[in-house]
């Protein structure tokens, strides 16, 4: 998970202060202590943690936490605030040009995740605001780069222009805007060539493309788990470039956050988008403050809500309505809504977004990703007629579903006991919401 060190530090260290109903000096000064050690282990880089921590504290000791009725609380929400300025304050939004179509430039070095974050940012445009985009093909160094594109291209079924390797970028580049206009696409997303290490080639390459091409935006590609490294990377190519703005990729397999946290400071440039996975949907518009009550254990709830609207079909959540409605609802939906919960991402991401759920809370919790698997492979081992009439299930039935899911008897029960209550309460529910219709008839 990302922040894992970072926020168990900082939970643990305001878990201190939270209920107290007079914070002194020296408690501020104390906890800030453990504050700077817990920034400075997640390298975030050290003159960023010293002006962070004189902000708090200058806050901290001052009028609105001495005075305040709940002074550990009001220590939390202005350190919640500062790491939420920290990191850029108000989401960035994406440009949008008055003249489309919107040229997107994007910039990297090689390996940090620019192509695969193309074709997440085409999805995310297309997906989440309805907008046509063009991929283009503009490495013409990398061999593979080009055939890479072509293939997220046909997975996305979206156009990727390319002219081969023989062409300039900047001549790709100009072309490719000429083909959006012709087709009325509405964004060009242009893969750049990456290298190993900054050189002046390369450099020299994008203020040529820049320069043709005029892009709204220029985003730099930098991987999170380089930490420092990726913060220096932003420096060098904010210099060249005077990029717009971040896209932090495999934030997913940053547990420290060192780069998130300093980006913005070191280049005063914000970070617009956080790549959380492989796949082509795993690419989220970057929210400080969101990401701030993550690194808290506050929780994510708009997040998880946005997750839930875009990953939950609609007719389906419909149609089950209706089966709770007539009470048809059987183990193949149970299966279902699992499946469902289980596209919205990996679970302990998905736990760290609700408040109060963050890791130590969940420390004595079992719903983890196994116990899922074993329910859905206690209810595969089940026959049509098991699934829909689980009444049938008897003790030589339950053998034999335990046998083919390999889990026991105990965890055959346990899950026919849960759906038995669950259903018990969806007849409840039921049963209230007719109550209103059925008022005169008496008791
Ligand atoms: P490029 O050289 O910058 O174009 O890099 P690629 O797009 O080829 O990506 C390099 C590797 O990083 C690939 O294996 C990607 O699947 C992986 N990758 C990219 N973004 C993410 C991310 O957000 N999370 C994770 N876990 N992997 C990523």
């Amino acid at each position: 998970m990302a922040f894992e060190g970072l926020a168990d530090r900082l939970q643990d260290t305001l878990q201190k202060i939270r209920g107290k109903g007079k914070v002194t000096e020296a408690d501020v000064k104390e906890m800030m202590r453990e504050v700077r050690l817990a920034l400075l282990e997640a390298d975030v880089n050290f003159k960023v943690v010293k002006q962070f921590i004189n902000k708090v504290k200058e806050r901290a000791v001052g009028q609105e936490v001495m005075k305040s009725l709940t002074p550990g609380q009001q220590v939390i929400k202005v350190v919640n605030e500062e790491l939420t300025a920290l990191m850029g304050g108000e989401q960035s939004k994406i440009a949008v040009s008055s003249r489309p179509p919107t040229v997107i430039m994007m910039a990297g070095l090689q390996g940090a995740g620019k192509t695969t974050t193309v074709g997440k940012l085409a999805n995310h445009l297309r997906k989440n605001h309805n907008r046509k985009p063009l991929l283009v093909a503009a490495d013409i160094y990398r061999p593979a780069a080009i055939n890479q594109l072509e293939t997220l291209g046909k997975q996305l079924s979206m156009p990727v222009f390319s002219m081969g390797d023989q062409v300039s970028p900047v001549e790709i580049a100009s072309k490719a805007i000429e083909k959006a206009k012709e087709e009325h696409l509405d964004y060009v997303i242009i893969d750049t060539a990456g290298r190993l290490h900054i050189d002046e080639d390369l450099m020299q390459e994008l203020k040529d493309v820049k320069e043709a091409v005029t892009p709204d935006e220029i985003f730099l590609v930098v991987d999170s788990m380089t930490g420092q490294d990726a913060v220096n990377v932003a420096e060098s190519f904010n210099d060249a470039l005077d990029i717009t703005g971040v896209v932090l990729t495999k934030l997913d397999g940053d547990t420290r956050g060192g780069a998130a946290l300093s980006i913005k400071a070191v280049t005063d440039k914000p970070i617009k988008f956080a790549g959380m996975g492989e796949k082509l949907d795993a690419l989220e518009p970057f929210h400080p403050e969101r990401m701030a009550s993550r690194i808290l254990g506050m929780g994510d709830v708009l997040t998880l809500i946005e997750k839930a609207q875009t990953s939950v079909d609609e007719d389906k959540a419909k149609e089950l309505e209706k089966k709770m409605r007539t009470m048809s609802f059987t183990f193949d939906d149970f299966l279902d809504q699992l499946g469902q919960v289980r596209s919205m991402g990996p679970l302990d991401e998905l736990m760290d977004m609700i408040p109060g759920m963050n890791k130590k809370a969940m420390k004595n919790v079992s719903v983890d990703e196994k116990q899922i698997g074993r329910v859905e492979a206690i209810i595969q081992s089940m026959t049509t007629r098991e699934k829909e009439e689980p009444d049938i299930i008897n003790a030589s039935r339950k053998k034999r579903i335990a046998v083919g899911s390999g889990t026991t008897v105990q965890d055959v029960n346990r899950l026919l006991k849960q759906f038995d209550e669950m259903k018990k309460m969806m007849k409840q529910m039921t049963n209230m919401s007719k109550g209103g219709k059925k008022k005169g008839k008496g008791m």
